[in-house]
């Protein structure tokens, strides 16, 4: 399990979230069998979606993907209004240097605001390859969102966590406000941030500017895969794609990207499943 914690100031203009991710998120790592940078990384994507959703005002989803860097060649965490999370990576050949900057040299960065209904899909596209996925998150609320925004991330084995601040929207003129907080927070050792429980390294660093702690939400690593989901993506393959891996293989072996679960359709399954779609009319909803 894991938590967000929001918080704003008594009288300063600015408001924040922590996130924190422990057993939910070694357990995550540990099934998709990463380690070294690329643990770190992914890591630190994984924390950072439930401080980007932190102030979501609608029901869906929100992604970040990262595409075509020189040595991370996707890194993808989506997260719903729910804080339900999940995120994978993929790397080219050789070993992923630990430098961010290096890594994902190259690569575009998405933001995709996905909203269940009544609004309009969001995408906004941020220069990748500062030097953090902290820093690239930083110019994404700049660029998009037109907020002062600081950003501190950090993962290892055990812990995924990352801290947020951000001017309030609407206030003129208190950047002193938001100077007086991330100085603050700016004091964080190194691996205080993953060594310290949220309440505590909130009042440990901002007790002395009127902290006003708000909601504890429980964030849960969680992947959205299941067996209907894979049907219909062999739907959407169709039949004659999906007779010819029938052909080949005698049945059809899917994997989830994200989490590794595999499923399997036997032949008569996945004929059966062309069978009861011609025998329904057409869906008028596309999900
Ligand atoms: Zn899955």
């Amino acid at each position: 399990m894991g938590v967000l914690v929001r918080f704003d100031f008594a009288d300063l203009p600015v408001r924040g979230a922590l996130v924190r991710l422990d057993q939910a998120w070694l357990n995550w790592w540990q099934r998709l069998g990463l380690g070294g940078p690329e643990r770190t990384m992914l890591g630190e994507a994984t924390a950072a979606l439930p401080l980007l959703a932190a102030n979501l005002k609608f029901r869906g989803r929100m992604n970040l993907q990262m595409q075509g860097g020189a040595h991370l060649s996707l890194l993808v965490a989506q997260i719903d209004h729910q804080l339900q999370l999940r995120s994978m990576l993929q790397t080219r050949d050789e070993p992923v240097p630990a430098d961010w900057a290096q890594a994902v040299a190259g690569a575009q960065c998405a933001v995709l605001l996905d909203p269940e209904s009544g609004m309009d899909r969001y995408q906004a596209i941020v220069e990748a390859g500062g030097v953090s996925l902290a820093e690239d998150l930083e110019r994404y609320f700049l660029q998009s969102e037109q907020l002062a925004t600081r950003v501190w991330l950090a993962a290892d084995d055990a812990v995924a966590t990352g801290l947020l601040v951000q001017r309030l929207p609407g206030e003129m003129a208190e950047d002193d406000a938001f100077e007086t907080v991330t100085a603050l927070a700016d004091t964080l050792a190194d691996g205080e941030l993953l060594a310290t429980d949220p309440d505590l390294l909130l009042h440990r660093l901002f007790a002395s500017l009127g902290l006003r702690r708000h909601d504890t939400r429980e964030v849960t690593l969680t992947c959205r895969c299941s067996r209907e989901r894979i049907g219909t993506l062999l739907l959407s393959l169709g039949e004659e794609d999906v007779e010819a891996l029938l052909a080949e293989q005698g049945r059809v072996e899917a994997s989830c990207e994200f989490c590794g679960q595999s499923y399997v359709y036997e032949a008569d399954d996945a004929r059966a499943l062309f069978t009861a779609a011609r025998a329904e009319p057409p869906s008028p909803t596309k999900h």
